[in-house]
């Protein structure tokens, strides 16, 4: 016991190696007065870390503890806001991570770095723009569902609005004039975007419109200095607009006013790694924490938000037509069963397909074909012994790419020049199985020898610059018939294409994850929204489908445009199955070299969560293999746990994860587990 402390306590929150169970903060003595949200740096260990003052004054549990000094107060910052703090504890405590984790994490690598010289230097180098001189430019006339939309934005309480417009309805345009009132009023503007790609594109449209005001983005593409240059920007309130991918919802943001998720229902706003946040969900949050109005906009939004809005719960907001009257695009099916066998079979195109896109190619118009699967094909197989192209590290085909000539695996990265013979009996005639996007690209070269055809995928778009380079060229017009995967679908503007097709899209229908037909419809919808951006073209523009199931509900809703049905269907499916938004979920996921010894955790795990309070309404079910069991030579389980009741499954997790915690540690039988982790509202399942 060492003398009471003169010197006044602190509490930070530090990144510690231990997540949640800890205690959310540790205490330090401080020289100087400390202001909650200043940015520190304190020993811990035998190491100098960074951390933020979360609390000011003693911890109970630590009087009497002998307590270390912090060692540098980076005062120059201003500290981060009260809602800032709460924003970071409200996404620690939700997705059970630890706080000081957590809130670290989600600052610029760089900043963590910095000591109070190194700051000092950077805030001095860090000019305030230039005020501008240029006013922005007058907004373009409104439709009458846009200025519904944006008249509604801004007349009532600050409250969540799910915009729904159809492609090319111009939900842009309201972002932009609602983005036009908060800057107005001297706010700061939050845009989220799913993916990087999209970045450029939207933040040409707001520096654009708003050419007097300061932009900066936020995401994982920039350099780390630059990351820091305008993660600083935002929190000295430099910047006026903010637009970035899910970390940017942490963003600091001093004179916040109005944030806008685009696309609101894309997977990608869920971190998959770490602390797995949805970021749209915490954009929500953040709304109603900072009284501030939140748009979520897609043209097919996610269930959950879809029926937070049939509750009342978020305002909806429709836009239903297309800027200029333009029609959306004719839905077409093929029904591969009527073919005969020797038109379908190993051929991916159906003779009316390719008809189709011969009459747009004669007419000089574009097409986009679509099929979600890269590579030559999924999998070589040897017709004399049955050999396939397994990985060996994985429980997964490697997949043929014939333009290196490699087999690769796409779970763990593992690739092998493709053999020359069978590597089990030497069949010199080894083939390939199915077909992705490249084959694809070569049997549209043979079947349509007049046409340019390209593809866009991840193989092409790999080099830096390529995928500009290659939307170029479908801009350019260089382009006859576009190959791509689903990453051609978002966000860009093609208006010269006519036809979009999807090649083979069932699977989706009868997969095992029950959010695969929302998935399934979300891409067809956007791809569909690819086609006839002209008004002029519009009329002529046509979506083709290939199916096996052409009267199956969801094609249905789709060769009607009507969202509001399929989401009723399959809303009322969710219901009956107790799936979300009728029930929260959450996932244990354990990964250990022997499947066994993951098994194994995961049942001591269901068992510690036997007598927990609020146990009784919460459901365990069994563990189970993901689709992929084993990436890498690494065995995974999983283990679904779900209520009713989204409080009374929280309160289960906290009490539960400490326990998760002290099982791994105390037991000798579970150290074989290499990693675990908890995922909150999962989106796979
Ligand atoms: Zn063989
Ligand atoms: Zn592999």
């Amino acid at each position: 016991m060492s003398e009471p402390s003169a010197l006044p306590v602190v509490g930070i929150a530090v990144e510690s190696p231990q997540h949640a169970g800890m205690v959310p903060c540790l205490d330090y003595r401080s020289e100087q007065p400390l202001s909650p949200g200043t940015l520190v740096r304190v020993p811990f260990g035998k190491r100098d870390v960074p951390g933020i003052v979360w609390q000011v004054g003693a911890d109970a549990a630590a009087v009497g503890v002998e307590l270390r000094d912090v060692r540098q107060a980076l005062t120059a910052l201003p500290p981060l806001s009260g809602a800032w703090r709460q924003l970071v504890a409200f996404a620690a405590g939700y997705y059970q991570r630890s706080l000081g984790e957590l809130a670290l994490a989600v600052l610029p690598p760089e900043l963590r770095r910095l000591d109070v010289t190194q700051l000092d230097r950077r805030l001095a180098r860090l000019k305030p723009a230039a005020t501008a001189a240029s006013a922005d430019p007058a907004p373009p006339a409104l439709s009458a569902d846009q200025a519904v939309a944006v008249a509604a934005l801004l007349d009532a309480a600050p409250t969540t609005h799910l915009l729904h417009g159809v492609t090319g309805s111009g939900k842009t345009e309201v972002y932009l004039q609602a983005a036009a009132h908060a800057l107005a009023a001297g706010r700061q503007v939050l845009v989220l975007v799913p993916e990087i790609n999209l970045t450029p594109q939207l933040e040409a449209r707001f520096a654009q419109r708003f050419a007097g005001h300061r932009l900066v983005s936020q995401h994982s593409g920039l350099t780390p200095a630059q990351r820091l240059r305008h993660w600083l920007a935002a929190h000295l309130g430099q910047a006026d607009l903010v637009l970035g991918t899910r970390l940017a919802v942490f963003a600091s943001l001093p004179r916040l006013g109005l944030i806008v998720v685009d696309e609101e229902h894309d997977p990608s706003f869920k971190q998959q790694e770490g602390a797995r946040y949805s970021a749209r969900d915490l954009a929500v949050y953040r709304g109603r924490l900072e009284q501030v109005p939140v748009v979520l906009g897609s043209a097919t939004p996610s269930l959950e938000s879809w029926q937070r809005a049939e509750q009342g719960a978020y305002r909806r907001l429709a836009l239903p037509k297309r800027i200029g009257g333009g029609a959306l695009p004719r839905v077409r099916l093929v029904d591969m069963s009527l073919l005969p066998r020797d038109q379908v079979g190993s051929r991916a195109l159906s003779p009316p397909l390719l008809e189709a896109l011969q009459v747009r190619l004669s007419r000089g118009e574009q097409s986009l074909v679509l099929l979600n699967r890269r590579g030559y094909a999924p999998v070589l197989h040897c017709a004399a012994c049955g050999w396939k192209s397994a990985c060996p590290h994985c429980s997964a085909w490697r997949v043929f790419h014939k333009g290196d000539r490699t087999l690769r695996c796409h779970h763990c990265g593992f690739a092998e020049r493709v053999p020359r013979a069978c590597p089990d009996c030497g069949n010199l005639d080894i083939q390939p199985v199915g077909r992705g996007t490249e084959r694809l690209e070569e049997q549209l070269a043979l079947a349509l020898p007049d046409a340019r055809v390209a593809r866009i995928d991840a193989d092409t778009t790999r080099p830096k610059g390529a995928l500009e380079a290659q939307l170029g060229a479908v801009h350019a017009g260089d382009v006859d018939v576009l190959v791509g995967t689903q990453m051609v679908t978002k966000g860009h503007d093609f208006r010269r294409i006519t036809l979009v097709a999807a090649v083979n899209p069932d699977s989706g229908l009868f997969a095992s994850d029950f959010r695969a037909p929302e998935r399934l419809f979300a891409l067809l919808m956007q791809a569909a929204g690819r086609a006839g951006r002209d008004a002029g073209q519009a009329s002529a523009s046509e979506m083709w489908i290939q199916t096996w199931h052409p009267r199956h509900p969801l094609y249905t809703a789709l060769l009607a445009h009507d969202f509001a049905a399929f989401a009723a269907a399959q809303l009322r499916e969710r219901e009956s199955a107790g799936l979300p938004p009728f029930s929260s979920l959450a996932l244990l996921r354990a990964e250990a070299k022997s499947a066994q010894a993951a098994t194994d955790f995961l049942h001591a795990a269901a068992a510690a969560a036997v007598d927990l309070p609020d146990a009784a309404g919460v459901t365990v079910y069994p563990p189970v293999p993901p689709p992929v069991a084993r990436v890498a030579g690494v065995e995974r389980m999983q283990m679904l746990v779900e209520s009713r009741s989204r409080g009374a499954l929280q309160r289960m997790l906290t009490h539960w994860l400490p326990a998760l915690h002290a099982l791994r540690q105390k037991d000798k039988a579970h150290r074989a587990v290499l990693r675990w982790a908890v995922d909150v509202d999962p989106l796979a399942i």
